[in-house]
C-alpha cells in the first residue's frame, strides 16, 4: 500500500456547476484528505491518500463528471512528500483567479426540483423560481463576474436562513447555487392586465384560466418573453398571427413532455433525447401527417420545446400544450424588460405573467434538427450559450463580427471560441446597439482583449462597419474574408478538419470576391486560401432586394432567360414590371444565389409567389415533395476554367411539366434532385482536377433536409467523405465561426504580421 499526496489540475468548465460538492462527495467516499480551489483555468485539487483510492475516484471524476462540467482535461503529480492533512477542505479561490473561468448556460429545471416543485411536503412547493446547483438561470442573469450572488439579477433578493443554511452546507444539493431562493425570500410572479394594472389572485391559475379562455398571455422567461396561447384553437392562433404581424412564419409550441409531443409529431429516440435535455431547445419535428395543424406550421414540420422553468411547468399541469413565441415585433429584439414590455407587446397580449427578476441579457429559445443523433442548428442560443467550441490550434484574442441579418459574433480565448447567441438583423438599430453591447459584455465576462478583428468582406454589412470602427480606434489588424470561404471554413472547423477541402456552399446572398452577389459556389480551399471552382449560371434579380419577397420576379426572369417567356402565366401587371426593369436594365443586379434560384422555381411552380418571410419558397417547395426520382435535364459548361450549372433546361423542362399540369409535389422532388446530380458531377469534376475527396455543406440552403440528405447519400455512394455542421449553424448565424477559424488557423497573421486583406 502507497500513501502518496496527488497534486492534481482540471481543466474545463467546473464552476458554477456544482463541481465542489460533488467532489466532496467523492472524497468522503473514498476516505481521502486535501483541498480543492478554483482557478482561472478549473480547479486544483490536492488530495492524500492510498494512490489506489485517489485513481479510482479520479476514474469516477472522469466517466460521470456533474451534468454541467465540461471536463477537458486532469492532469495528476503524485509525490511522497506528504503534508499530512486531516480534512477536505474548500479553499476560497482569488477574484482574478475566478475572472478567467467559463461560464455555464442558463439550464432546464432539474429532476429533483421538478419533484420538490409538486410535492405539497416541500418548503418550495409550487414556487415558480425553484432552482438548485444543477439547474436554473445562468447565463441570462449575470451582470458580472465572477458568477456569484451579487454579481447578477439575484443580487436584489438576500437569503434567507433556510436558503442560507443550504447555500452553505456542502452536502446540500443547493450548496453554492447562486440563484438559490424560495418563496419567502425570492422573486414572485405577479398577473396584470395590458395596462399593467395588478389583477389579484393566483398568478398561474389566472394566466392558465386566461389562456384557456382563449387569450393571449406574455410570459417573461429566462433570456425574454414569450407569447402564450391555446394551440388548439385556430381562432386563437390565426388572432396572434395578425396581433403580431406574423402571417405565415411557423409558431413553435410547448408540449408538457414527450408523450405529448408525439400526439402531435412523430420523434424518434434520439429526438425525444434532444428534447429532454437540459439544454431544453426547440426541435423541428415531422408532424404525424404533415398536413396538420396549417395554423400553427404550413410545412411538414412543428417546432416542439418541452417546459424549461418551473413557471411552464406549473402552467402546463392545466395545459397539454400551448404556443410559445418568443415576443418581438418582426425584426425588433425579444423583449426583456417589464416596462419595455407592457408598452411594446401592448397591442398583442391580453393579459401579462410578470416577475421581479431583471433579464439581464437577451437569449433567444435555440432551434434545431436532429440530423445523425446531433444538433443541426437553425439558431443555436438559450441551453448553449457562452459555452465555448472548442477549435484545436487557435491562440485566442480574435474578435470575429460575422454577418448582417442572422447576426452573431465569435470571440476567442485560446483554443475556446465563445460564440454569441442569436442577435438578429443588425439593419435594426435596437438590434444593432445589443450587439455591440453584447460584444463588450463577452470581452469582459470573458477577459479577452481583442488583438486581431475579423468581418465579412461585404462593404455595407453594418458588422463591417463596426469591425472598420472598432479596427480604427484601437488601431488593431483587420481581416475581411469573403462570405462563402468563411461558411466553408465554418464547417471545416465544426468538424475538426485540416487542409483542403472542397465546399458546396449554398446559401440566399453573399458578397463575393468580384463584387458580384455569389450564392450556387463550389469552393476549394483551406484557411489559408480558397478557390471558386464552380457555380450557377447568373441570373437578374429585376427590383434587387424587392425579389426576396416578391418571389415573382425571380420566376419571371427566369422564364425569359430561358426563352420561355410566357410559358406560365403570371399577371399581365408583373409582367410588365419585369420586362420593364430588364429592357432598361436598372436595379436588376446578377446573382448566383441558390436561394434565388429556390424562389424563382416555387413561383414558377406555382407554390409561392410572394414570400411573407426570408426563404419562403424554399422551405414550402420542400414541403411539397412527394416521392419522385426524376431528374430534369441541365448542362455543365465551362468558364474560365470554372464550372457553371446551366439551369435553363431545367427551367424549360419545369414550364413543361407545369403545361401538362404535373403534380406539384412531383416538380419539387424532380428539382431538388436535379440539383443532387448537378452538384455530384461538379464535385466529381472538382475531385478529377484537385484529388479533392473531402466535402463539406454550409451555407442556408442547407437548412433543406431533403437536399442535405439526398446530397449525402449519393456524394457517399460515390467515395465522398461528407460532412456538415452539427456545433454551429450551417446559416449566416454560423458566419462568425468560420471567420474565426480563417483568422485563427490561417496564415494571414502569421506570415508578415501585418495586416493583409484577403479580399
Ligand atoms: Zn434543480
Ligand atoms: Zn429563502
Ligand atoms: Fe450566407
Amino acid at each position: 500500500m502507497s500513501f502518496l499526496r496527488a497534486d492534481i489540475q482540471v481543466r474545463g468548465i467546473v464552476q458554477g456547476v456544482g463541481f465542489r460538492p460533488f467532489l466532496h462527495k467523492l472524497v468522503t467516499h473514498y476516505a481521502l484528505c486535501g483541498w480543492v480551489r478554483n482557478t482561472s483555468e478549473g480547479a486544483q485539487i490536492e488530495l492524500e491518500g492510498e494512490k489506489a483510492l485517489i485513481e479510482s475516484l479520479l476514474r469516477e471524476l472522469m466517466d460521470n463528471p456533474p451534468k454541467l462540467a465540461v471536463i477537458d482535461s486532469v492532469e495528476v503529480t503524485y509525490s511522497d512528500e506528504r503534508k499530512g492533512y486531516s480534512t477536505f477542505e474548500i479553499l476560497k479561490s482569488h477574484t482574478m483567479a475566478e475572472r478567467n473561468t467559463l461560464i455555464s448556460p442558463d439550464v432546464g429545471i432539474c429532476e429533483d426540483c421538478r419533484r420538490e416543485l409538486f410535492d405539497i411536503t416541500n418548503r418550495r412547493y409550487r414556487y415558480p423560481f425553484i432552482n438548485c446547483t444543477n439547474c436554473g438561470p445562468r447565463f441570462t442573469i449575470i451582470r458580472d463576474v465572477p458568477y456569484d450572488r451579487c454579481n447578477t439579477s439575484m443580487a436584489s433578493f438576500p437569503m434567507c436562513g433556510d436558503c442560507e443554511s443550504e447555500y452553505h452546507t456542502i452536502s446540500d444539493r443547493r450548496y453554492h447555487a447562486q440563484p438559490d431562493c424560495c418563496n419567502v425570500c425570492g422573486p414572485s410572479l405577479h398577473f396584470t392586465d395590458e395596462q399593467g394594472s395588478p389583477i389579484f389572485g393566483d398568478p398561474i391559475a389566472l394566466a392558465i384560466q386566461s389562456i384557456k379562455n382563449g387569450e393571449i398571455v406574455a410570459v417573461k422567461g429566462l433570456g425574454g418573453f414569450h407569447l402564450a396561447s391555446r394551440c388548439d384553437d385556430p381562432a386563437v392562433v390565426v388572432r396572434l398571427r395578425k396581433r403580431k404581424h406574423r402571417d405565415e412564419k411557423p409558431f413553435a409550441i410547448m408540449c408538457r413532455d414527450v408523450d405529448t409531443a408525439r400526439k402531435y409529431c412523430v420523434v424518434s429516440d434520439q429526438e425525444a433525447l434532444q428534447l429532454d435535455s437540459f439544454r431544453r431547445p426547440i426541435v423541428l419535428l415531422k408532424k404525424r401527417d404533415s398536413g396538420a395543424f396549417p395554423w400553427l406550421s404550413e410545412n411538414g414540420y412543428l417546432g416542439v420545446m418541452l417546459p424549461y422553468t418551473p413557471i411552464h411547468y406549473l402552467l402546463l399541469e392545466k395545459l397539454d400544450a400551448l404556443v410559445m413565441t418568443s415576443a418581438n415585433l418582426s425584426d425588433l429584439p425579444i423583449v426583456f424588460d417589464n416596462q419595455e414590455a407592457l408598452k411594446s407587446l401592448g397591442g398583442i397580449a391580453d393579459k401579462f405573467l410578470l416577475h421581479n427578476r431583471d433579464i439581464v441579457t437577451r437569449c433567444d429559445d435555440s432551434l434545431l434538427w436532429v440530423v445523425g443523433g446531433h444538433e443541426y442548428f437553425v439558431r443555436r442560443s438559450r441551453g448553449y450559450v457562452p459555452f465555448p467550441i472548442t477549435m484545436p490550434g487557435a491562440r485566442g484574442g480574435v474578435l470575429a463580427c460575422g454577418a448582417e441579418q442572422k447576426a452573431t459574433f465569435s470571440i476567442s480565448k485560446g483554443e475556446y471560441v465563445f460564440q454569441s447567441q442569436h442577435i438578429g438583423d443588425l439593419k435594426n438599430l435596437e438590434v444593432y446597439d445589443n450587439y455591440a453591447s453584447q460584444i463588450d459584455h463577452f470581452a469582459h465576462m470573458f477577459d479577452i482583449k481583442p488583438r486581431v478583428i475579423v468581418c465579412d468582406s461585404h462593404p455595407d454589412y453594418l458588422s463591417t462597419t463596426y469591425a472598420q470602427e472598432r479596427a480604427d480606434k484601437e488601431h488593431l489588424p483587420i481581416l475581411h474574408v469573403q462570405h462563402h470561404w468563411a461558411h466553408m471554413a465554418s464547417c471545416m472547423a465544426d468538424n475538426r478538419l485540416e487542409g483542403e477541402c472542397i465546399g458546396i456552399v449554398w446559401d440566399g446572398t453573399g458578397y463575393g470576391s468580384d463584387g458580384t452577389v455569389w450564392g450556387g459556389e463550389f469552393l476549394t480551399g483551406d484557411y489559408d486560401s480558397f478557390e471558386r471552382r464552380g457555380t450557377l449560371r447568373g441570373m437578374k434579380l429585376p427590383g434587387g432586394d424587392k425579389v426576396t419577397h416578391e418571389l415573382w420576379r425571380t420566376g419571371i426572369a427566369l422564364l425569359h432567360e430561358s426563352g420561355r417567356k410566357d410559358a406560365v402565366e403570371f399577371s399581365a401587371e408583373q409582367r410588365r414590371t419585369v420586362d420593364t426593369i430588364l429592357e432598361l436594365g436598372l436595379n436588376c443586379p446578377m446573382s448566383t444565389g441558390m436561394g434565388r434560384l429556390f424562389d424563382g422555381v416555387a413561383a414558377i411552380m406555382g407554390i409561392k409567389c410572394e414570400a411573407s418571410y426570408e426563404g419562403q419558397g424554399a422551405v414550402l417547395l420542400e414541403a411539397a415533395a412527394i416521392s419522385c426520382e426524376d431528374v430534369y435535364p441541365y448542362i455543365i459548361t465551362t468558364d474560365n476554367g470554372r464550372y457553371v450549372y446551366d439551369w435553363r433546361p431545367t427551367v424549360q423542362a419545369i414550364c413543361e411539366d407545369v403545361q401538362n399540369g404535373r403534380a406539384t409535389g412531383e416538380m419539387a422532388a424532380a428539382f431538388m434532385n436535379t440539383l443532387t446530380t448537378m452538384a455530384v458531377e461538379i464535385c466529381k469534376r472538382i475531385r478529377r482536377d484537385t484529388g479533392l475527396t473531402r466535402v463539406v455543406l454550409s451555407g442556408g440552403t442547407f437548412q433543406n433536409q431533403y437536399l442535405l440528405h439526398r446530397i449525402t447519400e449519393q456524394l457517399t455512394q460515390k467515395g465522398f467523405s461528407v460532412y456538415h455542421h452539427q456545433r454551429v449553424s450551417t446559416n449566416d448565424e454560423g458566419i462568425s465561426f468560420g471567420q474565426m477559424a480563417i483568422a485563427e488557423k490561417g496564415a494571414h497573421f502569421h506570415v508578415s504580421g501585418n495586416s493583409p486583406d484577403a479580399d
